[in-house]
């Protein structure tokens, strides 16, 4: 049986790395230098839509797919369950959970990043914003002090008054406790990734006393799911 795994994440690399049967990782393209699998083929780019990669998955005599792709990449799943479905294709999603608060967190969840940009104002004046370059533009109109970290550098309206930091995980927590103090930062944004490469920067932040805006996720996507590599790998040895 020949496995797809939507990737882009850890948790791909480590299905592909552990999968028993013959593999293709798919990835966006959106990443310069992008963390590769070490097992397995790799292809690069969009399928063209639902219709592209249900035709994709007859041709390459595909027998399951996991969309272990970022909790954030919406489009890409509700593409896969369209996908799945028209080429009858059993579909599972891979999904680290996401974070919880504890007790001396002081997190302010909002349902999109929109709605971090409009809490922001209210909240603190410099800002760590780890929400990716994709939303960046919703952060342009606000006049506040950014420090932003992303993989690549952004594409589009960006705030006026901000630091970039091209960087990429895993963090430590005395990297970003450094980091947030250097910068004298006041308020942390982040989506709601969940899993451990990026957990550092909320512990900096508990530990600083420091407000968390923390983006939701969005609806997960209809299809069977699992948690961990090793669930995905009980899935595929069922299916
Ligand atoms: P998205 O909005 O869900 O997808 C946009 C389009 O990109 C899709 O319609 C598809 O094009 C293509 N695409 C996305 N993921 C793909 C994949 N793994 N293989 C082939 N084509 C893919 O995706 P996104 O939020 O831009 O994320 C892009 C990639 O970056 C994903 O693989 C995701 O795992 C990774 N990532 C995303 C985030 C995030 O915050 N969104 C964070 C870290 C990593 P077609 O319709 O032409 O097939």
């Amino acid at each position: 049986m020949k496995v797809l795994i939507l990737g882009g994440t850890g948790e791909a690399r480590a299905l592909a790395a552990a999968c028993p049967y013959p593999v293709v990782t798919s990835l966006a393209g959106r990443v310069r230098d992008p963390a590769l699998p070490s097992a397995g083929e790799v292809r690069v780019g969009g399928f063209g839509g639902p219709e592209g990669l249900a035709g994709w998955l007859r041709e390459a005599g595909i027998g399951a797919v996991v969309d272990a792709t970022h909790p954030f990449a919406e489009r890409i799943s509700a593409n896969a369950v369209t996908a799945c479905a028209t080429a009858g294709v059993p579909l599972l999603v891979l999904r680290r959970p996401g974070w919880t608060a504890g007790p001396d967190d002081n997190w302010h969840r909002v349902p999109s990043v929109a709605d971090a940009a409009a809490a922001l104002p209210s909240i603190g004046e410099r800002v760590f914003l780890t929400t990716g370059r994709q939303g960046l533009a919703t952060f342009a109109p606000l006049d506040l002090w950014f420090l932003v970290r992303t993989v690549d550098p952004p594409e589009g309206p960006v705030p006026g008054r901000m630091e970039l930091l091209l960087d990429r995980g895993p963090y430590l927590v005395a990297g970003e406790l450094a980091l947030m103090r250097r910068h004298a930062i006041d308020v942390l944004v982040t989506k709601d990734s969940g899993g451990g490469m990026t957990t550092a920067k909320l512990t900096a932040a508990r530990e600083l006393g420091l407000p968390v805006v923390m983006v939701d996720r969005p609806q997960a996507p209809a299809a069977p799911s699992a948690g961990t590599v090793e669930e995905a790998l009980a899935w595929l040895s069922s299916t």
